[in-house]
């Protein structure tokens, strides 16, 4: 089978390799669709994500659907929940299975990913889907399932307003759920005209290009919304949360940091009083509550994916992501 394999920073190399073979209590599937996430451009572009790093070539991929292809089960479509939780440590027990230190993640080092013709995985976390869910679309069930996990943790409800800052993927994805949710306004910003006029499809109601680095001009005036989500990964973008979120007000933090570095004014945070949550990847729940809305038509997946690739270019479809052109990127490992 294909696997393409993560050798260090920008060396992808696609290798032919036996098939895994699936350990009791484990399927085979085979992958169809794995969409491309902002964790693997850190990955791909450093050569690992906060403190970890590659040590020896790995295959990435965590947001992924395909089809039982052995066993019992076989011909089963279905969305991959990539965290292995073990279940039983005190975080595990006390529901919060994603901060959980014993976990396996699949496409983090050093448990292989999708982006290869078959994954072994175990049953219970290969959830099936409904026909509603077409095609590739699969492969964004669980980037919207980190935007309701964002949206739980931040405490929204219906009937507030928020703010979204970063629209790549992760922020097009909260701009729908909030909707869904009920959200009163919607505001948002990024610097690349595409992704504003994506947000505006998605449901925002006000969209302010931002410089790089730089705050959207009015940013004092802007607002302010009730909660306020950071989906950049850049210390600008947290800032632009903190203008924007009322006295009082929650900053949930999505975005991943290249520098493994969040900071921001302390007068501005401490004058308003505002708590800020860090969000790391969702709840098992969430996963549910993805397929849930997508399948009664609550959240609309059209227009995010953008490109497609077999995995044979994969090195083509990084460098794509590097450049930030598109919306969600998907690889197909198989046919
Ligand atoms: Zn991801
Ligand atoms: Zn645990």
């Amino acid at each position: 089978m294909d696997v393409l394999r993560l050798h260090g920073a920008g060396d992808l190399r696609l290798h032919s390799e036996l098939e895994p073979a699936p350990s009791s209590g484990e399927e085979l599937v085979r992958v169809t669709a794995v969409g491309l996430c902002g964790s693997d451009l850190h990955w791909f572009e450093d050569g690992g994500i906060g403190e970890d790093r590659i040590v020896d070539p790995f295959v990435l991929g965590h947001e992924m659907g395909g089809v039982i292809a052995t066993g019992a089960r076989e011909g089963e479509r279905v969305v991959i929940e990539p965290a292995n939780l073990c279940g039983e440590c005190d975080t595990c027990r006390a529901g919060h299975g994603n901060l959980c230190q014993q976990v396996q993640f699949c496409g983090h080092y050093p448990t292989p990913g999708g982006l290869s013709t078959f994954l072994a995985w175990p049953s219970p976390l290969l959830i099936p889907i409904p026909d509603t869910i077409e095609g590739d679309r699969v492969a964004l069930l669980e980037p919207l399932g980190i935007a309701l996990h964002a949206i739980d943790l931040g405490q929204f409800q219906k009937g507030m307003s928020a703010g979204v800052y970063g629209c790549g993927p992760i922020g097009l994805f909260l701009i729908r759920a909030l909707r869904a949710a009920g959200a009163a306004t919607i505001q948002a910003s990024d610097p690349l005209p595409h992704r504003l006029e994506a947000a505006l499809a998605s449901g925002a109601d006000d969209v302010r290009l931002t410089p790089v680095d730089g705050q959207p001009e009015g940013v004092k005036n802007w607002g302010p919304v009730d909660v306020a989500f950071e989906a950049a990964g850049e210390n600008a973008a947290v800032e632009t949360a903190l203008h924007t979120v009322r006295t009082g007000g929650r900053v949930v933090v999505v975005g991943i940091p290249p520098t493994d570095r969040t900071s921001f004014p302390a007068s501005l945070g401490r004058e308003k009083g505002i708590t800020v949550f860090l969000s790391r990847r969702m709840k098992q729940h969430h996963m549910h509550q993805a397929i849930d809305l997508v399948d009664r038509g609550a959240v609309d997946l059209s227009g995010l994916i953008t490109s497609r690739y077999p995995i044979d270019r994969g090195t083509e479809a990084f460098i794509e992501l590097v450049s930030r052109s598109g919306l969600k990127i998907v690889i197909k490992p198989s046919a």
